[in-house]
């Protein structure tokens, strides 16, 4: 059979079937070398030379992420930042950059200071609402257009198709931050993007045990080239037994995120108009504002991100973060254990994030479980 005809699953479960010739090992070694040698004649056949530019580590995994979001190709980083930052480094000068005013707030804050510094303008839009992007974005001069759909933490959803045709139709390139998506639902690069975004530390990776972010583009051109440029000079590249944990997390990608998926749904049709919830934001709610754009672009679920928001306000979100036994508060997502996690408590007073929101990250527990944990740390916040 054609791998090219098995399921995204079956690929992801046997990592692309790879099998090592010499050992017949069905999962990689884990070479540690820094370093390869030269051939006597002076070429590296190998086509390995310094750990730092490239690791045989990163081949399988590179593989199945660029198959999974149908790229043709991936580079793996150190993390989902050092993944995210050079593609605004590669730029010029006097580009123009539209971001959205709701995204992963360190990159948002990363972004002010860096474009500032660097002489790219970072202008902040309504991402969700083609018309103001398409009032925003300047042809010839808005080089790059970055999403994040569904969007830190307010799951805000945005049209990769729609403002891939304005982006495109202006000569801007379109940049999918899709941690919160996962291939498993959401594949931007059939959707008209042009580079996708993973913080490999979540979904991908899954089990809260490593950082790692992964770039995958749907051309190998000049832009490509000289992301893989910064890559090997900046250094922020990954280590080889993280390579190996990611792969590993990677073969249950499919399994996790629809258990999570499922009981992300679970929960929010569940705390939807609870007496103790003034709001749930999710994107698989019908009276969500971006659902039906969601019903659209992303398959088989709506991701297992969503926010809470306390009928009592902040003391009673940050008090129902303290009753709770089963969730976990910490920062992060994408782990099989469930994170429940005050939001501005984080961001600080430059978010633009309800100072009532606790945001939950489903893991892969018993749903009734989580939603009994959460029913009676509400109603101790707001005894
Ligand atoms: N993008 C999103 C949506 C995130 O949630 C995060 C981390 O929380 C990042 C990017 C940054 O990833 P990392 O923490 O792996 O650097």
């Amino acid at each position: 059979m054609n791998p090219a005809d098995f399921k995204p699953e079956t690929l992801a479960a046997q990592a692309l079937g790879w099998i090592d010739e010499r050992t017949r090992a069905v999962t990689p070694p884990i070479h540690v070398s820094s370093t390869y040698l030269r051939d006597p004649d002076n070429l590296y056949r190998s086509g390995r030379m310094y750990a730092r530019a490239d690791h045989p580590a990163f081949d399988q995994a590179e593989a199945l992420i660029a198959t999974l979001e149908q790229g043709k190709a991936a580079m793996l980083f150190a993390s989902g930042m050092a993944a995210a930052t050079p593609v605004f480094q590669a730029l010029s000068p006097g580009d123009h950059v539209l971001a959205p005013k709701v995204m992963y707030w360190s990159l948002r804050n990363w972004l002010l200071q860096f474009g500032a510094h660097w002489g790219i303008e970072v202008e902040l839009v309504e991402m969700s609402d083609p018309a103001a992007v398409q009032a925003a974005i300047r042809p010839g001069q808005t080089r790059l257009v970055w999403v994040e759909t569904p969007a830190n933490p307010l799951w805000t959803v945005t049209d990769i198709a729609a403002t891939a045709a304005i982006a495109h139709a202006a000569g801007a390139r379109l940049a999918v931050d899709s941690t919160t998506a996962s291939p498993v639902i959401t594949q931007p690069l059939a959707l008209g993007a042009d580079l996708v975004m993973h913080s490999a530390t979540k979904y991908l990776g899954g089990h809260s045990d490593l950082l790692a972010g992964v770039l995958v583009t749907r051309e190998d051109d000049d832009f490509w080239q000289r992301l893989r440029a910064l890559r090997v000079n900046h250094g922020g590249t990954l280590g080889a037994f993280e390579a190996y944990l990611l792969l590993r997390g990677m073969r249950t990608l499919y399994l996790r995120v629809r258990q999570a998926n499922a009981s992300a749904a679970r929960i929010a049709a569940h705390f939807d108009g609870h007496r103790h919830v003034a709001q749930v934001l999710y994107p698989g709610l019908p009276g969500f504002p971006g659902h039906a754009v969601a019903k659209r672009q992303m398959q088989g679920g709506f991701g297992a991100m969503l926010s809470l928001r306390a009928r009592g306000g902040e003391a009673a979100a940050i008090a129902t973060a303290a009753e709770v036994q089963l969730w976990k508060r910490a920062t992060s997502l994408g782990g099989t254990e469930s994170l429940i996690e005050h939001r501005s408590s984080v961001e600080g007073p430059s978010s633009p994030v309800p100072a009532d929101l606790l945001r939950l990250s489903v893991g892969i527990e018993d749903a009734g479980d989580l939603i009994a944990d959460l029913e009676q740390a509400l109603a101790r916040a707001h005894a």
